[in-house]
């Protein structure tokens, strides 16, 4: 896995997969904003973060 590899999206304080994103938000770009207006955030797989990250619709894990 390539550390600048977008392995899913965080928006309206949820974590989502790339395919439960586009499904909710439709194409993504860097300007794209979710249903509270804020943009919605990349997350690389070169980010670390304190939690397993699972996304919140299909409840896949983001991470291995
Ligand atoms: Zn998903």
């Amino acid at each position: 896995m390539k550390a600048w590899e977008v392995i899913g999206y965080a928006a309206d304080a949820d974590i989502w997969c790339p395919a439960c994103a586009r499904e909710a938000y439709g194409p993504l770009t860097d300007q794209s904003e979710d249903h509270e207006g804020n943009l919605i955030h990349p997350i690389f797989a070169c980010d670390e973060w304190d939690y397993p990250l699972v996304c919140h619709c299909c409840h896949e894990a983001l991470t291995e």
